[in-house]
């Protein structure tokens, strides 16, 4: 599983994070995924116990918010979602192809006390 080495560059992240704004722990790490980035949400939350441990993010959650990867046509340049097997605009019949939304993968916020 490739979330591994990922959660364990987010909890160093998170611990560097708090370490230099004075915090005592990580409460939460936000993260915002993109179906397409590659990685699964939940399979992170799942290392993120196990990593955490021994860090300032012992004991703190790993939250995030998907992100369903958007189509854009070619003719008229409006963003939608793909229907299955079909890559048509529901706008006006084009063609369309993968946008850079869905391939998110970054850190939105992290909370510390
Ligand atoms: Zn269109």
């Amino acid at each position: 599983m490739h979330e591994l080495p990922v959660t364990q560059k987010i909890v160093k992240i998170a611990d560097e994070h708090c370490r230099e704004n004075g915090g005592n722990r990580v409460l939460k790490v936000n993260m915002v995924i993109g179906d397409y980035s590659g990685y699964v949400g939940e399979a992170m939350q799942t290392y993120f116990g196990i990593v955490a441990e021994g860090t300032l993010c012992e004991g703190a959650s790993l939250d995030f918010v998907k992100v369903e990867p958007k189509l854009r046509c070619d003719s008229c340049g409006k963003l939608f979602k793909k229907q299955l097997l079909s890559f048509e605009c529901p706008y006006c019949g084009g063609q369309g192809r993968q946008s850079e939304i869905g391939k998110e993968f970054y850190i939105d916020t992290i909370e510390i006390e």
